[in-house]
């Protein structure tokens, strides 16, 4: 018996048509007609087609139909086979189906309008989620604009499997083009993927987002963490109902502000300083920027150095050292105490940046308390600051702003691309 099935793959692999067949996987009725290669090319052409007579599957409903015509010949990229560019030709056939009349029947091996096979179209979006399109359209020997169709197409393909929308969000705005330019990222903060880009910060930027989605799907939405900026708090206030206790300002953005407090104390203070031939400051920007407890030892000594002295930048690096505190406490009463007593220590200080971060913090500080309703932070979403700095370097060379947005969804929305 094994020698029959031997003697008949031999006898099989005489025939280049049927090995063809067996290559591509075909099943009936559909054959390969006839193979051609082109060896100073290093091309292989395949033609396909079905049997006469045979019915095709209607891509509604998937009924077995009667071929009604032929549309004129297609081609599609397939897998190299050894080193030959291999194209599949067929004539696209059209079936008569009773429910949904004349429709382009399913082809066997691609999906419908592309240019590609399902194999290709797979290996390439692998190879893109690992790779910038420059070298692959090199290794792949394929066109720019063919290897963004491919990326696009899978976006598309993503975002249209996509059935819920999350009830946890966070919103940030993202600079590129060297901080030119800026776009809104709206993250899905459970799968940690980007689930909206806008082309700008504005809160028509975000208006665009919440405009997709029902006012059942909107009422669903439990929280949404974001930077204290007002384009985003108007536009989250006018569309989520309850907004007021949904609201989260993320904890590292108000750290942030508060770092970039005590910078601009120590900016003033070492200018005075440095006028009056004192250098004790200079070149310590960074000692101020770490909390005490994660500060390196090589800068310890002088650190300490530093905050036994009198000046202004030592008091401003406490103030923040005491708020940082604020995200531990066990409730929100709590929190709520620590920042009133924090609050009058600043406001009857001398010291101005600080007075006015806790100018702004007052502002927003229920929003900011709400941490202790949601627990939720942006921390997730700060690793896609070093990805995107990537996927410009990748979206780079056309110079089209949907690019940008096609390659984030692709490398960071944690669709489901592949055919
Ligand atoms: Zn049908």
């Amino acid at each position: 018996m094994g020698i029959f099935i031997l003697l008949f793959i031999i006898f099989a692999m005489q025939d280049a048509e049927q090995l063809y067949s067996e290559l591509l996987g075909l099943k009936n009725p559909w054959r390969v007609e006839s193979v051609s290669l082109d060896s100073n090319d290093k091309v292989v052409e395949v033609f396909i087609a079905h049997d006469r007579g045979a019915k095709l599957p209607c891509p509604e409903c998937r009924r077995e139909c009667m071929v009604y015509d032929h549309l004129r010949e297609r081609v599609w990229r397939d897998l190299d086979s050894i080193g030959f560019k291999t194209f599949i030709h067929a004539r696209s056939p059209r079936i008569q189906c009773p429910e949904h009349g004349i429709r382009e029947a399913v082809m066997p091996l691609s999906e419908k309008r592309s240019r590609f096979t399902l194999r290709f179209e797979s290996r390439s979006i692998r190879m893109l989620q690992n790779m910038d399109v420059e070298n692959f359209t090199r290794v792949m020997d394929i066109s720019w604009s063919r290897a963004w169709n491919i990326i696009d197409h899978a976006v598309k393909r993503g975002l249209s499997r996509k059935t819920s929308r999350p009830r946890i969000i966070g919103v940030d705005d993202k600079s590129y083009r060297k901080g030119h330019k800026y776009i809104t990222l709206v993250m899905d903060m459970e799968n940690s993927g980007v689930e909206f880009i806008s082309m700008d910060r504005r809160k028509s930027s975000l208006d665009e987002y919440y405009k997709t989605m029902s006012d059942d799907e909107l009422s669903r939405i439990d929280a949404v963490s974001m930077d204290m900026w007002d384009p985003y708090i108007s536009s989250t206030l006018e569309h989520v109902p309850q907004a007021h206790s949904k609201i989260v300002f993320d904890r590292f953005h108000v750290m942030r502000h508060v770092n970039e407090a005590v910078d601009a104390v120590r900016k003033e203070e070492n200018r005075e300083l440095v006028k009056k031939g004192i250098m004790d400051l200079k070149g310590s920007r960074y000692i101020w920027l770490y909390s005490g407890d994660r500060l390196p030892e090589r800068y310890r000594e002088r650190y300490n150095e530093l905050r036994n002295s009198d000046l202004r930048t030592g008091k401003a690096y406490s103030m923040k050292e005491n708020i940082r505190n604020l995200w531990n406490l066990p409730s929100m009463e709590d929190a709520m105490d620590y920042w009133k007593r924090w609050h009058s220590w600043i406001v009857h200080s001398s010291i101005d940046a600080m007075k006015k971060v806790a100018k702004m913090m007052r502002m927003h500080i229920d929003k900011i308390l709400n941490y202790f309703i949601h627990r939720i932070t942006n921390a997730k979403a700060e690793g896609i600051n070093s990805k995107i700095a990537l996927i410009e370097k990748m979206a780079y060379g056309f110079r089209n702003r949907g690019h940008l947005k096609t390659a984030i969804y692709f490398k960071c929305g944690n669709l489901e691309l592949y055919p």
